[in-house]
Parts: structure tokens; C-alpha cells; sequence
């Protein structure tokens, strides 16, 4: 069995997660620590309970580096301030992490990319199996219209509680795209419009981010050319996608060697 801690137990995903090791939606797996903020009220419950689910006798605590030594391995859904926390403790700790957190920059995800020269890591903006499928057709379809006429437009729907914006699985698209069009994504991103923008240039991806109630995440990547409109959509209707793709990278990483891995290699996707 690997053991496994949560970060971020006390969050929307974090619960699903823990479920999700008690009712193994991923085999092999037994949760050997639940981590949270520090000043969290949920500290010192069963994790297990705190989920929702039967009592799993491991206490929530804000001390990651107190149970790193009893687990083989991190799943990390949190924020980029704690993810970039975690990580010289994840390096000297010598533990597989597998990091959903989004809204990292650059030079914060660099930090993930810097430990996974000495761990093996998993990082995805989105651990779905559809919507990693969904970057693999969006990659193949913009290769596929590339210079033909097609504009790329990208929409995202979340809740209303998500912190960052757009999202990452919607920045992970217009990547896909980008790669499939040999454009640089960070020089042609346009985040929302508004004003007198004038009329649209055709080396352009646009984002836009709607938020409202409790929507799990709603992506469509459109190609609209004159005449007609090729839309990608990949709709979630709950967290527990996000979690079994973690649970299964979860299951998928021990053994291997360091490097920074993606949800495409987990599920073998090409
Ligand atoms: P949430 O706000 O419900 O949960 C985040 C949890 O992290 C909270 O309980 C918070 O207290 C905890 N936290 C904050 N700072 C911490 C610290 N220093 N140490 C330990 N815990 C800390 O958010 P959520 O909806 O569960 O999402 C969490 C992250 O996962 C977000 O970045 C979200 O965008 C991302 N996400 C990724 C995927 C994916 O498939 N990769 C899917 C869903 C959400």
C-alpha cells in the first residue's frame, strides 16, 4: 500500500480526495496524513469524518513536515503560496508529490519544475481523463486549421468561489492551441475584451472567465472561421473526475524516477 498525504484536507477537493482513498476509487492507496492551514477550525478532527466519510483515525494537522516521514507520497490541492511552502520540504523529504494547485506563475511553477529534478512530480492544471483528452484534440485540430482563417476564442464557467482566473485548465488550452498554431501563447493571450478594442488581429487567443454559483468547470475552445464554428467543450459535472485522475497519477507514481511528469503520461495519452 502507498501512503499518502493530503494537502489542502479541509478544502472542496481535499475531501473528495479523501473519499476517495477510503473508498478506493484508486487501488493501493491508504491516507496517512491530512494536512491543512495553520489557524484552519476543521484542526485535530478525523479526516475521514471532517470528508464526510467513516472515521479514518488520522487527525488534521498544519504540521506538513511532521507526518512527511510516515507517507510515500503528496497530493497537493491548495494554493501556490503553500505549494511553494511545500516544496523544500518535499525535496528533503525525498516524497513523490502529485500538484493539482492552479494559479501558479511562471516562476512559482518553476519551483515545482526545480524539485522535480529530485522527486518525481505530477502537475496538471487538470487531472480529468476527458479534458487531457481534450488537449490532445485541440493541439491535433489547431495543427490541423493552422493558417486556414480560424480564430481561437477560449471559455471557461467556475464557481463562484474560485480564486483565480482564467483558469489553469483554460490557460492549459490555449497552450495546446498555441503548440498546435506555433504561436507563443504569452504573445498572443488576450484576457477578456472590452472598450474600443478595434478589430480582432488573427495571431490571437482569447480568454474569457465567467463565475457564478456552483459550477464545476466548464471549458470550450471555438475555431470559428467564416462560415462555421468548431467547438471543443469538455463539461465536469463533479470533483470526483479531478480526484480519480489524481488518485490514479497518485498510484502511478512510485517507483518512478525524478522528473516532472503530466497527467498524459499517467493516463498514456498521446
Ligand atoms: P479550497 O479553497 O476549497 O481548498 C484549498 C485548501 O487549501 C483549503 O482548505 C485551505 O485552507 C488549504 N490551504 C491553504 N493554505 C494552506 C497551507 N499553507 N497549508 C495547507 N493547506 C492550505 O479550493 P479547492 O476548490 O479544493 O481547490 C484547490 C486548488 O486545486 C485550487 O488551486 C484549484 O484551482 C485547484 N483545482 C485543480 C484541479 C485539477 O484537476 N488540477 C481541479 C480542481 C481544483
Amino acid at each position: 500500500m502507498q501512503k499518502v498525504i493530503i494537502l489542502g484536507a479541509a478544502g472542496r477537493m481535499g475531501k473528495v480526495l479523501i473519499r476517495g482513498v477510503q473508498n478506493g476509487l484508486a487501488p493501493g492507496l491508504q491516507l496517512a496524513g491530512a494536512v491543512d492551514r495553520p489557524g484552519c477550525p476543521d484542526l485535530g478532527k478525523d479526516a475521514g469524518v471532517l470528508a464526510g466519510g467513516a472515521a479514518a483515525n488520522v487527525a488534521l494537522t498544519d504540521n506538513l513536515w511532521a507526518v512527511l516521514p510516515g507517507a510515500d507520497l503528496v497530493i497537493d490541492f491548495t494554493t501556490p503560496a503553500s505549494t511553494l511552502a511545500a516544496a523544500p520540504m518535499m525535496i528533503a523529504a525525498k516524497k513523490a508529490w502529485v500538484v493539482g494547485t492552479t494559479g501558479m506563475k511562471l516562476e512559482e511553477k518553476a519551483v515545482v519544475e526545480n524539485a522535480a529534478t529530485v522527486i518525481p512530480v505530477v502537475m496538471s492544471t487538470n487531472m480529468s481523463l476527458g479534458v487531457n483528452l481534450l488537449f490532445c484534440l485541440v493541439e491535433q485540430a489547431a495543427r490541423a486549421l493552422k493558417g486556414r482563417g480560424y480564430d481561437v476564442e477560449i471559455i471557461e464557467r467556475h464557481h463562484r468561489r474560485k480564486k483565480d482566473a482564467p483558469s489553469g485548465t483554460a490557460l492549459s488550452l490555449g497552450e495546446a492551441a498555441a503548440r498546435g498554431l506555433e504561436w507563443k501563447l504569452s504573445e498572443v493571450a488576450v484576457d477578456g475584451r472590452t472598450g474600443i478594442t478595434g478589430e480582432r488581429p488573427a495571431a490571437q487567443i482569447g480568454f474569457h472567465a465567467v463565475r457564478g454559483g456552483d459550477i464545476v468547470g466548464d471549458h470550450t475552445v471555438l475555431f470559428a472561421a467564416d462560415g462555421e464554428c468548431v467547438e471543443f467543450s469538455h463539461r465536469a459535472t463533479s470533483r470526483e473526475t479531478f480526484a480519480l485522475g489524481a488518485l490514479q497519477a497518485a498510484a502511478w507514481l512510485p517507483g518512478r524516477s525524478a522528473g516532472l511528469y503530466s497527467m498524459r503520461d499517467v493516463l498514456g495519452l498521446a
